[in-house]
């Protein structure tokens, strides 16, 4: 009998692969089996997942993937692809929200750490890798967030201080957080004129209302108010105004980890469609068993397979320490378009009983639209990767 068409028979192999990557994958899966899978509904429903998590995950190695050892990361051979197998993996959960909510320090983080002090990265870093504080990326506005380079939030230095007054919206883990990496403008307008700034959520004058949203349901999404927030010169990330060069590398990577979730979603949706269409029968034979249902899978694992060789050729250039601005826009853009596709498609072959909540199929449903809009919106990715081109 040929293997089912589950997780692991939709998974492209990829010559990038070694025994270390696959100890990795198994050692992340088992904890999802153990502490994330059997809760997932219920912490979607509930709106929020425990705390502790983050801990439970920074004992396993998860948090501190890939951050400097000095500060309690795992970075001895360690790659991109390690990244990668972490976001598969707990995609296999089938939930985008608790993504953003586990590994927002995956965005929060890395600007202190290719930007900060040795004394602010002494700091924040190492209760972040522990799981013990939690850390939020301050970029997007109410005015807009593709246009970053337009950010409105600004810093005036004052004496030993900066005065930070503004707001921000949509951001992820932004009620929990500790810690903010908030870009602020300090200087002229444009993108010369952007810092970082780190700001401890527990200053006065700031202040934060949780969100309510179409999918992302276990990740808090909040509104973030600065008014006349006190933060000392020494919490600058960086030089003052060479902000947006941090802003713009952080987002090389955040578009490579959210590839390679769309596409672990786009197989989840193929593994549940297709135990589904085997077991269910109609006009007395197996959904497989009809054409058209049959020609659904082949084009789900078409787009995958496609999706998925960009993928590791992308993170292939990534481990060779380039940096593809273009294909990393395209990817992008491939992988949420191919989890779109398959999202749509399982959830007709699932019929009614993937319009009911509980099911894989029904969450990532409703998660497509912000993997296609987060961390660049489709229409500014295509648009940046053809810039590139020259056009
Ligand atoms: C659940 C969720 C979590 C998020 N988490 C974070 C976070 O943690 N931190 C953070 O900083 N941000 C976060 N974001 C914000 C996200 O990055 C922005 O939503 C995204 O960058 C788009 O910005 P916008 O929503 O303001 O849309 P806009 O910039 O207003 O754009 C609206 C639409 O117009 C299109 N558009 C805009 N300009 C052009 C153009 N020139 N040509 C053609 N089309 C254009 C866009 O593609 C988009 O489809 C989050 C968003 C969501 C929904």
């Amino acid at each position: 009998m040929s293997q089912p068409l589950d997780f692991d028979a939709t998974r492209l192999p990829s010559p990038h692969m070694s025994e270390s990557h696959e100890a990795w994958r198994q050692s992340v899966r088992s904890f999802v089996t153990r502490e994330i899978a059997p809760h997932i509904n219920e912490w979607d429903e509930a709106g929020e997942f425990p705390r502790e998590l983050h801990n439970k995950a920074a004992g396993v190695g998860l948090i501190g993937l890939g951050m400097p050892e000095e500060y309690g990361g795992v970075k001895t051979g360690v790659d991109v692809f390690h990244t990668i197998i972490a976001s598969e993996e707990l995609a296999r959960a089938g939930s985008g929200g608790l993504i953003a909510g586990l590994m927002t320090h995956g965005i929060g983080l890395p600007p202190i750490i290719a930007l900060g002090s040795d004394k602010l990265k002494a700091r924040i870093a190492p209760p972040v890798l522990a799981g013990e504080k939690l850390i939020a990326l301050c970029v997007t506005e109410p005015s807009g967030g593709s246009d970053v380079a337009n950010i409105r939030t600004n810093a005036v230095r004052k004496g030993d201080n900066y005065i930070v007054n503004g707001e921000k919206t949509f951001i992820t883990t932004g009620c929990r957080a500790d810690y903010l990496t908030v870009a602020a403008r300090t200087g002229g307008d444009g993108a010369g004129g952007l810092s970082f700034l780190l700001i401890e959520s527990d200053r006065k004058g700031v202040s934060r209302t949780r969100l309510k949203k179409m999918g992302w349901w276990m990740s808090d999404t909040a509104s973030i108010h600065f008014d006349d927030v006190e933060v000392p010169v020494e919490n600058l990330i960086g030089q003052e105004n060479a902000g947006f060069a941090g802003i713009v590398t952080n987002f090389n990577m955040e578009r490579l980890t959210m590839a390679a979730q769309a596409i672990a979603f786009a197989r989840v949706c193929i593994e549940d469609a297709a135990a589904w269409a085997l077991e269910r029968r109609t006009f007395g034979k197996p959904l497989a068993k009809h054409q058209v249902i049959r020609h659904k899978f082949s084009e789900m694992v078409r787009q995958v397979n496609a999706s998925a060789a960009y993928l590791d050729h992308c993170a292939w250039q990534v481990r060779e320490g380039q940096s593809p601005i273009a294909d990393l826009s395209l990817l992008k853009v491939q992988a949420t378009r191919t989890m779109e596709f398959c999202a749509r498609e399982a959830m007709q072959i699932l019929g009614g009983a993937g319009f009911m909540r509980g099911c894989r199929v029904e969450r990532i449903y409703r998660e497509v639209r912000v993997m296609a809009i987060g961390g660049g919106s489709e229409e500014i990715m295509n648009d940046l990767a053809a810039r590139q081109m020259g056009l």
